[in-house]
């Protein structure tokens, strides 16, 4: 048997919602199936508005807009994540700040966010990684203290959630993704959750290329202008009606998920035991969504070899991410960046658990 590093999960009612979106006749952004997908957001995140965007890329690109960062910002967030945490905001002119991640669930460590801000910080950006919620009471605190706003990377957070809060909703943004790797899926896919009211209205006329056409769709206004900066952030309906039948399903897929991830957890207990990996940690604050199963390993070699072996009996797992800070040193002067603390995260592999469903 193969075990592949990525299993798409198909419900099975996919082609047939598109092909009523196809029947709809209406193919751009923000038909039926949009809307639909948006109050399911609505209602299971408890945020105030949910916007679909064509990936969790698209709406942390949003956020950086919303957020009013300028040139010269600084933004803080863990160093161990994905390029799209830090693209966003320099897209925007501004300087990712990276600060070292606990050692425990790998999330960025609250206790050294607030030695990273000076008077340019502008946002924080957490990214809650595996579906595991980083110590959020403590990132607001800091935030309402020096008046900065919080940016949640929750992509692979949906159906997570941080003492009874769902990831994404408890910043005054939060970044949900869709795409194939994660747990909810439309391909490529993402939604912005936008937690503080004050920002909705601008929220919508940023991902509609900066006109205020949703208001003039809801007669709010009687002509449909430019008035800001924006993009085209929305997805097209076809992908929406994807995106609806996995929503129908998300109970399901996150139960079966999680059914998998319990299954490595026992299996590598003995493993831990014996010194040899290093499983998982969670929070008791924290109810995750089994996004991945991933093992800490001794070192470089150790983590080599360990995939190597498994290469050999089919089991495809990968290495994650390689840290920005590290991956950009290359190519970036010192005035681009600012450093806190190098984070010592070679010894990660992770295995299996995120193809889940076979
Ligand atoms: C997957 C991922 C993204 C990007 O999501 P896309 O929908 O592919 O743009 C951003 N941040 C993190 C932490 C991710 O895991």
């Amino acid at each position: 048997m193969q075990i592949p590093f990525n299993k798409p999960y198909m419900t099975g009612k996919e082609l047939w919602y598109i092909a009523q979106a196809h029947a709809n006749g209406h193919l751009a952004g923000d038909g039926q199936f949009t809307k639909q997908c948006n109050a399911w957001l609505e209602t299971r995140t408890g945020t105030s508005k949910a916007l679909l965007t064509h990936s969790c890329t698209a709406a942390l690109e949003m956020a950086a807009i919303l957020a009013d960062i300028q040139p010269g910002d600084e933004v803080i967030m863990p160093s161990y994540t994905f390029v799209s945490t830090a693209n966003a905001f320099v897209l925007r002119g501004a300087i990712p700040v990276f600060v070292d991640i606990r050692p425990d669930t790998l999330n960025i460590d609250e206790t050294r966010i607030e030695a990273a801000i000076t008077e340019k910080t502008k946002a924080i950006v957490p990214v809650h990684y595996a579906g595991v919620g980083c110590e959020m009471d403590t990132i607001m605190d800091i935030a309402q203290r020096h008046d900065l706003l919080v940016i949640e990377d929750a992509a692979q957070g949906v159906m997570a959630s941080y003492k009874g809060r769902a990831l994404g909703s408890i910043g005054h943004l939060g970044c949900l993704s869709f795409h194939e790797t994660k747990n909810i899926i439309s391909g490529e896919g993402g939604a912005l959750l936008v937690n503080d009211p004050q920002l909705a209205e601008r929220a919508e006329i940023i991902r509609e290329k900066g006109t205020n056409r949703s208001l003039f769709f809801r007669g709010q206004v009687d002509k449909y202008t430019w008035v800001d900066l924006g993009s085209s952030y929305l997805p097209s309906e076809l992908v929406a009606a994807f995106l609806w039948a996995q929503m129908e399903e998300a109970d399901v897929i996150t139960q079966r998920r999680i059914g998998l991830w319990n299954s490595y957890h026992r299996w590598f207990a003995a493993s831990e035991t014996a010194g040899m990996c290093r499983r998982p940690i969670i929070p008791a604050a924290c109810s995750h969504n089994a996004h991945m199963y991933y093992l800490l390993l001794a070192d470089l070699e150790t983590r080599n070899q360990f995939i190597a072996r498994l290469k050999l009996q089919g089991i495809s797992p990968v290495f994650h991410y390689v840290p920005l800070h590290s991956a950009l040193l290359g190519n970036v002067t010192d005035e681009h960046m600012a450093i806190f603390l190098i984070p010592n995260i070679w010894r990660i592999v992770w295995c299996g658990c995120r193809y889940g469903l076979v």
